[in-house]
């Protein structure tokens, strides 16, 4: 199987193909700006010291900073890193803000680690990252088995890092210093400066495409959904789900899947979780495999988990007729090519899960300024840019009988080809 860094640079040259892109510009994102990686050495527990690896890729920045989230999970190395900045700076530039590509990551299960030792680990890592982070520059943001409070710990470690550096030149920072200091990190808690409706932004856009896939028609009023992946970006899709009507039939986690036909109870599922630390056993539900969840007869399927869950090898038995995929990067090229030979379509990760980066963006905005907004603000102006990045992108997998992610990345190519400074 390819690497996901190799299918994010097939999804490049196919996309490049469809639009008068330059050679040059395609040469130029072929490859990340800057590769940083870190040892990150942590007192364990027991007194022992344990070293870490940890990575951050800075992959474009003609719009702006660089832009992407933090992931810990064991599978983190340099090629998946990369993949993922890639797909940000597509990401950024589907839906038009003035932020770049970049995504970072360590190597570890962090549900192995006490929470002393996540909190040590991030300060250290925080502290490392510091040099090579800031508002204008690089900011970074939570991504799988990350979240607000290990981003309040990055900020404090960057904060700290620069009034050190302030104390260095014989100055100190203002305290309107260091609240725009906070734009350095999104995905903060509210408390700490983050934006409100960060913690559902990235379902949230996924949302309004579905709901305006439903509006054109494209898909019954009341579809069936299957979701995989019942963290940040699943758990919350499945809510919004269920509160417009529409029946959620299977969800899961890393330990497997629960079905049931009728719609599964929410609720109950979310207080099961969280008392058992697993979806399997929810009752009035039958346990499947994330596997067989992938395969069900649904009008649409939601990957909220890994990537490279599609492949070659399961895509021909795919029956939903909709994917719309809030993980980053679950369908291989191969696996696309398949899909739409059975006419599935699927809206790619770099439009369906962007409600997050702008969500984030707004965050940044909201930093620098000093000035907040309501939830309702939020969304309002998150809509404002999904609804229209949709359909720009449907409209041209119409007119030129692409695949929607082909379609996705000819219209960020374009932009980015306009931005470059280079040639
Ligand atoms: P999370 O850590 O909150 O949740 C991940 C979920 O995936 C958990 O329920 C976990 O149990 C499940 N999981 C792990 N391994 C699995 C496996 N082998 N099979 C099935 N499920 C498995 O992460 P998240 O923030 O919800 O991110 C999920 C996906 O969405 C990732 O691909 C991430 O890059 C993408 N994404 C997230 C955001 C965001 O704002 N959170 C933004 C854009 C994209």
């Amino acid at each position: 199987m390819s690497t996901p860094f190799e299918n994010a640079i097939k999804q490049l040259s196919t996309a490049a193909e469809v639009i008068d892109l330059k050679p040059e510009v395609i040469e130029l994102l072929k490859t990340p700006d800057r590769i940083l990686r870190v040892k990150v050495p942590v007192k364990m527990d027991d007194g022992t010291l344990k070293i870490f690896e940890g990575y951050r890729v800075q992959y474009n920045n003609w719009a702006g900073p660089y832009k992407g989230g933090l992931r810990y999970f064991p599978t983190v190395d340099l090629d998946e890193v990369k993949a993922l900045a890639f797909w940000m700076t597509i990401k950024t530039a589907v839906v038009g803000i003035p932020m770049g590509g970049g995504k970072g990551g360590v190597t570890l299960n962090p549900k192995e680690l006490s929470s002393g030792e996540l909190e040590r680990l991030t300060r250290e890592f925080g502290k490392l990252l510091a040099p090579n982070i800031g508002p204008k520059i690089d900011v970074p943001a939570p991504d799988v088995y990350t979240n607000s409070e290990i981003m309040n710990w990055v900020k404090e470690s960057f904060i700290d890092y620069r009034k050190n550096l302030a104390k260095e030149c014989g100055c100190e920072l203002s305290e309107q210093n260091q609240k725009m200091l906070q734009g350095v990190i999104t995905g903060k808690s509210v408390e700490q400066g983050g934006s409100l409706g960060r913690d559902r932004a990235t379902a949230m856009g996924g949302f309004y495409i579905l709901q305006k896939l439903v509006e054109m028609k494209e898909i019954n009023e009341k579809p069936s959904i299957a979701i995989q992946g019942f963290g940040n970006a699943g758990s919350v899709m499945a809510d919004l789900c269920g509160a417009e009507g529409y029946k959620v039939v299977a969800i899961s986690d890393s330990k497997g899947g629960v079905y049931n036909s009728e719609g599964l109870d929410l609720e109950k599922a979310k207080e099961h979780k969280k008392s058992t630390g697993q979806l399997v056993g929810l009752e009035g539900s039958k346990e499947i495999s994330n596997e067989e969840l992938l395969e069900l007869s649904v009008d649409v399927l939601i990957p909220a988990a890994l990537e490279n869950v599609i492949t070659k090898d399961n895509a021909e038995n795919i029956k939903a007729r909709f994917i719309i995929e809030l993980a980053n990067g679950p369908v291989t090229p191969e696996a696309d090519e398949i899909l739409a030979k059975n006419a599935i379509k699927s809206v790619p990760d770099v439009l369906a899960n962007s409600g997050g980066v702008t969500v984030s963006y707004f965050e940044w905005q909201q930093n620098l300024e000093d000035n907040y907004w309501t939830e309702e603000e939020v969304f309002n102006k998150l809509k404002a840019i999904m609804v229209p990045a949709f359909e720009q992108i449907w409209q041209l997998h119409k007119d030129k009988n692409i695949s929607l992610r082909t379609a996705a990345f000819a219209k960020a190519l374009e932009r980015l080809q306009n931005l470059c400074y280079t040639v």
